[in-house]
């Protein structure tokens, strides 16, 4: 039976045009659409608006709120968003906190602009729809296509700043392929839990990303200011010992999520106790980010300071999103 699908166009990368340092989003909807002949091919009726057109690092969480009513009230049987891959990997596991219906939300963008030998723009466009119209992929949230693989939004990263096959699930691998123009699931994301923001997701949750030798001068700034702080620390999460005290303090008045700045792993709950380590700083107070990277911790802290949870509700959140 012919699908339905309709596919959101934001701007990014596969819209830009503009050589020698001038590329901005300039191809609309209908002609990036018409570039991929093979979409007519598909047993699918595509709607394809646009919504916006700017770069993606400068969508904000509004933007999301925005595309997500839009999405359900479009009531297709699978829907599309097309933007820069640079916010992608935030973007999407918004989508994926707020997304309650079983229709696949599916994100995909591009590395190299129209402009550029070899765009992968419309293969990415191609594998996108594709997958939205496939039955198996239902029910799983908001999922990125791109290079011919399927990631979930609560995994994916995006990995390096020019390479086409720059999206990767470090934690998990892809959940699923695209062979031969066919959407193939390779694994079903963990049952995840959908958020209803009371009011705007406007609260400041700074991430803190801890260095060498730190003196703290970043986090006593934002310890004035912010609702809440996700510390990126170093490996199993650990930070300079000199930042565990002021840390374990603004604990005791905001969450601070403790994740890692390394790009793969968990955040561990009992094998260092040197100052300034894991157990130590979840001793003081600070909530564990699991398996989730600083990025994606940030974006659970802004839905659920929007929530109206208090410090367990977050805590439990934590556990359920970090799958640790
Ligand atoms: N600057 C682009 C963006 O909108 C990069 C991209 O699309 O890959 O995120």
């Amino acid at each position: 039976m012919t699908k339905s699908i309709t596919a959101f166009f934001l701007g990014g990368t596969i819209s830009m045009t503009g050589r020698g340092g001038g590329a901005i989003s300039r191809i609309g909807a209908a002609e990036l659409v018409e570039a991929v002949p093979q979409l007519a091919e598909l047993d699918v009726r595509l709607d394809a608006r646009d919504f916006r057109q700017i770069s993606s690092a400068g969508l904000s969480f509004q933007d999301i709120v925005e595309l997500v009513d839009a999405a359900a009230a479009a009531e297709s049987d699978g829907i599309v968003v097309v933007q820069g891959t640079d916010t992608l990997e935030e973007t999407a596991y918004l989508i994926d906190l707020l997304w309650p219906h079983e229709t696949p939300v599916v994100l995909t963008g591009a590395m190299r602009n129209p402009s550029l030998a070899g765009p992968d723009g419309p293969a990415n466009l191609l594998a996108a729809v594709t997958v939205a119209a496939s039955p198996q992929f239902r029910g799983q949230g908001a999922l990125v296509a791109s290079n011919d693989e399927v990631h979930a939004a609560r995994y994916v990263r995006k990995t390096h700043s020019t390479n086409v096959a720059t999206f990767a699930s470090p934690n998990a691998g892809p959940v699923g392929l695209l062979v031969e123009g066919t959407a193939i699931p390779l694994a079903t994301v963990p049952r995840r839990t959908v958020h209803t923001p009371n009011g705007p997701m406007s609260a400041r949750v700074p991430i803190l990303a801890v260095g060498l030798d730190d003196d703290g001068l970043l986090l006593s700034a934002a310890a004035r200011v912010c609702d809440g702080l996700v510390v990126a620390g170093f490996g199993g999460g650990h930070v300079p010992d000199r930042l565990a005290e002021p840390l374990g303090e603004l604990a005791q008045r905001v969450p601070v999520i403790l994740a890692s700045r390394a790009n793969g792993g968990p955040v561990l709950a009992r094998t260092y106790g040197f100052a300034g380590s894991e157990t130590d700083l979840l001793a003081r107070g600070l909530i564990r980010a699991g398996l989730l990277d600083p990025f994606k911790a940030r974006v659970l802290l802004r839905v659920a300071l929007a929530s109206g949870y208090d410090r367990d509700a977050i805590a439990a959140t934590f556990v359920e999103a970090g799958l640790t």
